[in-house]
């Protein structure tokens, strides 16, 4: 498999990033799910992307005992440097990893959310990097002033956005609009990786056409795509390598998953804070995502304590 630079980091990677978050979303426990890592880290896929929120750092770690050396990335919510400390010694941790490669603010860039008032985590990252224990830092963003915003911060090395050929799930703006910001950050010397080819399912149907038009993005070194079976990875990195494979094995859902949230919803509010995209709004005391906006991540449903958010 092609392998890229991250930008100016020293970090190479391969064009398929290994996604855990739908591991979390299908509740694939530690050891099926590092199994499934391990077989698309042997058939070339040597970059893995994770989270705090997405509880998968245990199928990361056992990933890492079958089949060491590859390229790890994590976020964090974290916004002050007392939080994004505790999250660093964690994911260190939990990981059983003395250095992370690549450590990013997690969902950054919206309204009132940019990199710099999230400054106190951005300085303890960048603390971590001096000290070793973090290679490079960054943002993960749904927003197209997150990416634009990564390109002008000179502290940030990686930027993840959201980037499909619908502009699906991007809040503030177009298609068009994340194409010309990424590709600005890439001049400036970051490294980008993107998410949600797929748009959340909508376009597993046009999945050949959805991944082109990733793979064709010269400013992304690597797409993050979620897996959660052998038979997915094995079509996934097939495709990444030019190659068609049957598809009829795949448990495919060709409308892709939407947000249902039950009864009990007491409208507290919480899912629309942790929705990235903007699409959670309380309407008539009761959460209901934008379809329009929704990419299906599933953030909304880890916030809801009282699991009112199904997605199916
Ligand atoms: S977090 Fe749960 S209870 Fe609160 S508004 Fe959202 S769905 Fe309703
Ligand atoms: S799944 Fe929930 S958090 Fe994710 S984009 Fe849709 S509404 Fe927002």
């Amino acid at each position: 498999m092609e392998r890229r630079k991250l930008g100016r980091t020293g970090i190479e990677v391969s064009r398929l990033c290994f996604g855990t978050l739908t591991l979390r979303q299908l509740n694939i426990g530690p050891k099926e799910g590092a199994d499934v890592i391990a077989c698309a880290l042997d058939m070339g896929v040597d970059f893995v992307d994770t989270a705090e929120g997405y509880a998968t750092y245990e199928h990361v770690r056992l990933a890492a005992k079958m089949r060491p050396g590859f390229v790890v990335n994590t976020k964090s919510p974290a916004k002050t440097y007392a939080d994004m400390e505790k999250s660093i010694e964690k994911a260190r941790r939990e990981l059983d990893m003395d250095t992370i490669d690549s450590f990013l603010m997690h969902g950054c860039g919206g309204p009132k959310d940019g990199i710099e008032d999230r400054r106190g985590a951005l300085d303890c990252l960048l603390e971590a990097k001096s000290e070793g224990k973090v290679r490079a830092v960054g943002i993960s963003s749904h927003f197209v002033a997150g990416a634009r915003q990564a390109g002008e911060c000179p502290d940030i090395d990686i930027c993840h956005p959201l980037v499909n050929m619908l502009g699906k799930g991007l809040p503030d703006g177009t298609a068009e609009d994340m194409d010309d910001a990424c590709r600005l950050a890439y001049e400036a010397g970051k490294g980008l990786f993107g998410m949600k080819s797929l748009a959340g399912g909508l376009l597993i149907p046009k999945s050949d056409e959805a991944f082109a038009y990733a793979l064709s993005r010269p400013y992304l070194a690597s797409i993050a795509v979620g897996m959660t079976t052998v038979d997915e990875v094995k079509y996934n990195t097939a495709l990444f390598q030019g190659r068609r494979e049957d598809n009829k094995a795949l448990k495919l859902k060709p409308e892709g998953l939407r947000v249902f949230v039950l009864k009990a919803c007491a409208g507290c509010g919480d899912c629309v804070k942790a929705c990235p995209s903007g699409a959670m709004a309380i309407v008539d005391g009761r959460a209901m995502a934008d379809p329009q906006l929704c990419v299906a991540c599933g953030y909304c449903g880890f916030a809801c304590k009282r699991f009112c958010i199904r997605l199916v």
